[in-house]
């Protein structure tokens, strides 16, 4: 059995891994897709010390770091249980495979949700992008639109109204659901158009980049059109974690409730980055937070 057995291989699974391992204790890392979603993004500028790298380069750099030391490196394996066992736990792969461990770290992270229409997936990292804190710089001075009108679709608006030209704010329903102090905010900037009770159609463009899109007047039915550079998608993120329902103790979001060690609510059963309650969710936040769950394990190992 591995001491430290690690399911997901983002940034924060690739700190844990690296911590682990340096501790000397039998490593683990089971992943459906190592690098997690740093595979999916263009230019990483925020991660301090790395002025500036692309994603594919940097999950690269994740992966060459943890095969540095002696870590059980398993790719393109999904776990779709986790259980406590004689001795410790016990993870359950999709395969039909399972695997035995004495501290179980879970950095499984979590996806975006997409408004699913035209134009979304062609121009994902060529205007339509998920991450304010990531990709707003980008924008500076453009004109941007927010989808979604809940509290991080006000908070991204809001946001990103400092260092872009202008935003369109797109709510679905007939009123924004973000907490009324941020709707105050809202309201009092001059560079921000709200659109209540308006549905996005299709995101345009000419090829190569986003130049607009379309929404419908939910009441009138009219359909109009709104120039501009670049759409964030702010209908929620998902954490990836519906396979440990029942299992894990869970927030009404899906994410794994943890301590300030990155304990769970299951004796042995560690967690870090994106999926779990920890905020803010960011790349160096992961890294450091898997870093801390592998702290924790390590402790819990030596208790044992
Ligand atoms: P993830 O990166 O989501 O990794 C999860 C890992 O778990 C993956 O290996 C996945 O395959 C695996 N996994 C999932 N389910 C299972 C399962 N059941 N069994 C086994 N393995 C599983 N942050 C920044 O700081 N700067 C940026 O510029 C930036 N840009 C971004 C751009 C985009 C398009 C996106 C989507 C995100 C961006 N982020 C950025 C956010 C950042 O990528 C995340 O905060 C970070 O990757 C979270 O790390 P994580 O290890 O917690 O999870």
């Amino acid at each position: 059995p591995f001491d430290v057995l690690i399911v997901g291989g983002g940034p924060a699974g690739a700190a844990a891994a690296v911590y682990a391992a340096r501790k000397g204790v039998r490593t683990g890392v089971a992943s459906e897709r190592f690098g997690g979603q740093v595979m999916d993004t263009l230019g990483i500028e925020n991660f301090v010390s790395v002025k500036e790298t692309e994603g594919p380069k940097f999950a690269l750099a994740l992966e060459e770091h943890v095969r540095h030391y002696d870590v059980d490196i398993m790719n393109l394996q999904r776990a779709r249980a986790l259980a406590p066992v004689d001795g410790g736990i016990r993870v359950e792969l999709e395969s039909g495979a399972a695997l035995k461990a004495r501290t179980v770290i879970v950095t499984t992270g979590a996806r975006w949700k997409n408004v699913n229409v035209p134009g979304e997936q062609e121009y994902r990292n060529k205007g339509v992008a998920y991450c304010p804190h990531c990709d707003g710089p980008l924008f500076k001075g453009k004109r941007v639109a927010v989808i979604g009108g809940g509290n991080s679709g006000v908070e991204a608006a809001i946001d990103l109204a400092g260092i872009v030209g202008h935003v369109t704010l797109i709510e679905f329903d007939t009123q924004l659901r973000a907490d009324a102090v941020l709707q105050r905010k809202l309201a009092s900037l001059p560079n921000v158009t709200t659109l209540l009770n308006a549905q996005t159609t299709e995101i345009l463009g000419d090829g190569q980049r986003v130049s607009g899109l379309t929404w419908r007047d939910r009441a009138s039915g009219e359909t109009s059109r709104v120039d501009l550079e670049g759409v964030f998608v702010q209908i929620g993120l998902v954490p990836n974690t519906e396979w440990l329902k029942g299992t894990l103790e869970l927030s009404r979001h899906g994410e794994i409730i943890v301590d300030a060690k990155g304990q769970t609510s299951l004796p042995g059963v560690f967690a870090a980055g994106d999926a779990t309650t920890v905020p803010f969710k960011q790349i160096i936040i992961a890294a450091g937070d898997g870093a801390k769950a592998a702290l924790g394990a390590f402790e819990h190992l030596v208790r044992a």
